[in-house]
């Protein structure tokens, strides 16, 4: 057996998305991911089920983790033989203790890379809109920790002698010492006047930029309660921002959409959210379990070979069917000549997870469009939730067909205290908009939310993905401030920004 091995890898900063191509592959192949505080959650989705997610950061039970205690279990590990992602925030080797974990790691004799990652100087100056260099106002940038060990990186005079040696600083860990560090540059030779910058949460949609000069940049800071993570930017090229902002002016930069969704199903949506400035918070307010009578799904399995189309309407239809099949040691090969229709781009997704291209994807998001596009149809199982409309089966066998509807999972409402978790994100202004994307989310979310549903929904901004979702908001006297023209993601979140704009 091949040995283990420790990759030291970058997460970049803030947004997920920022990760390179490598350091992505290594999280989905690693064994065992060991991060922190500033690599962001989504990145552990790319991870595979199996892999085992290691905390080591100050919230992973320990205050203040040595570094031998997190050196001491990559060793260990690794002369396991696992595969080991050591993922930091931004660059792990720019004031990251990579090179002290890297140099262990070779007196060890383990066998280790490293991956660099986004440095959150560089990706903080692009999301703030200031370039740390410009032909006309700065030909050099210097990084610099204002972190305190005493003497060794902190020493006043470091700053005075920096001070006109470089164009543009960037500083990091320095919300502690604003007032020394901003204090040392000024003495050093730089005008108070000197245009400054504090990005604090970069490229994330909490990320808060506050301009000012080096001479009040760090009285303005502390009454406007900036603190770490952050960083400190000094230089002409601040004045740029005035110009090259973009990331925060996104029409729906800080917002927090509410997906009422399992956290697998919310993945993609949350990509998107995120694209736009936005912050999804995944809340599930449903359980998928199996139907209360197996027995029509067993059937239908064992007559498979009879249909001459299978028909999926949502991705958990299409996740519960394999599984049943894979229970009875089957795979997609049983559905041997049928052929395959899915409505939506989601439900296709998930069908080619499965390894089985659709035959047929409905344009449009509704079960009548379905129908229509499979046209004259012999025999048809119809493979879905237990309770759902009935206007796919419906207009097929105005067609002629026999259809077979089969419940192959159902949905019950998320445990009570879900429900009063719900609420309170609602009132207290933990969520802006509600996003419905179909209308079993609206029975669910009103179902949980109890009888005064409407009201709570009226606190916040309420988009609708299409007609059917707005009839079933409409009939539970829920207002709608925002409808999708396009019946996707995309269309729901566009239609979200023009309410905004
Ligand atoms: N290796 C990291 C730096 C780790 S030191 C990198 O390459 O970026 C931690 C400091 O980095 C924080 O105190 C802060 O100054 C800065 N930092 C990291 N991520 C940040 C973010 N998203 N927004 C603002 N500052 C960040």
């Amino acid at each position: 057996m091949a040995g283990g091995k420790v990759f030291l890898v970058g997460a970049g900063p803030g947004d997920p998305s920022l990760i390179t191509v490598r350091g992505k592959a290594l999280l989905e192949t690693a064994d065992v991911v060991l991060y922190d505080a500033l690599s962001h959650p989504a990145l552990l989705e790319f991870t595979s089920p199996s892999a085992e997610l290691r905390n080591v950061g100050k919230r992973g039970g320990q205050n203040n983790p040595s570094q031998a205690w997190i050196t001491a279990q990559l060793i260990e590990l690794a002369r396991a033989g696992r595969r080991v992602v050591r993922l930091k925030g931004g660059d792990p080797l720019l004031f990251a203790r990579g090179a002290e974990e890297a140099e262990d790691l070779a007196a060890a004799g383990v066998d280790f890379e490293i991956v660099p990652g986004l440095p959150s100087p560089i990706a903080a100056a692009a999301y703030a809109g200031i370039s740390l260099t410009h032909r006309d106002l700065s030909s050099s940038a210097t990084f610099i920790t204002g972190s305190d060990r005493e003497g060794v990186e902190w020493t006043p005079d470091a700053w005075q002698r920096l001070a006109t040696a470089t164009d543009t600083i960037c500083v990091l860990m320095g919300m502690r010492r604003l007032e020394e560090i901003t204090a040392a540059i000024a003495r050093g030779g730089r005008a108070p006047e000197t245009p400054a910058a504090i990005v604090q949460w970069a490229a994330r949609p909490e990320q808060r930029v506050l301009v000012a000069t080096l001479g009040n940049i760090a009285a303005r800071a502390r009454q406007e309660g900036f603190s770490n993570p952050a960083l400190v930017f000094v230089g002409e090229v601040v004045a740029l921002r005035e110009k090259l902002r973009w990331y925060d002016k996104k029409p729906l930069f800080g917002k927090r959409l509410l997906i009422p969704r399992a956290e697998h199903q919310a993945r993609e949506t949350a990509a998107k959210i995120r694209e736009r400035g936005a912050e999804p918070v995944v809340f599930p307010v449903i359980r998928i379990v199996d139907p209360p009578d197996p027995g029509p799904l067993r059937t239908a399995l064992a007559e498979l070979a009879a249909y001459d189309w299978v028909l999926f309407t949502s991705s958990n239809g299409v996740d519960r069917f394999f599984a049943a099949l894979e229970r009875e040691g089957r795979d997609a090969r049983a559905l041997g000549a049928a052929k395959v229709g899915v409505i939506g781009p989601g439900t296709r997704a998930a069908l080619q997870r499965h390894g089985v291209r659709a035959d047929v994807t409905a344009r449009e998001y509704v079960g009548e469009g379905l129908a229509r596009e499979i046209g004259a149809a012999r025999r048809v199982l119809v493979a879905r939730a237990l309770v759902a409309r009935d206007a796919l089966p419906d207009a097929l066998r105005a067609g002629g067909a026999r259809v077979d509807v089969v419940p192959v999972y159902q949905t019950l409402p998320a445990a009570a205290e879900k429900g009063a978790e719900l609420r309170s994100l609602l009132e207290g202004g933990g969520v802006d908009v509600m996003l419905f994307t179909s209308s079993s989310t609206v029975e669910n979310v009103t179902d949980l939310l109890g009888a005064d549903a409407a009201a709570l929904l009226a606190k916040v901004t309420v988009a609708s993905i299409g007609p059917v979702t707005s009839d079933t908001l409409r009939a539970r006297n829920v207002n709608i401030d925002a409808t999708a023209s396009t019946y996707t993601v995309e269309g729901l979140l566009d239609a979200l920004e023009a309410h905004f704009a």
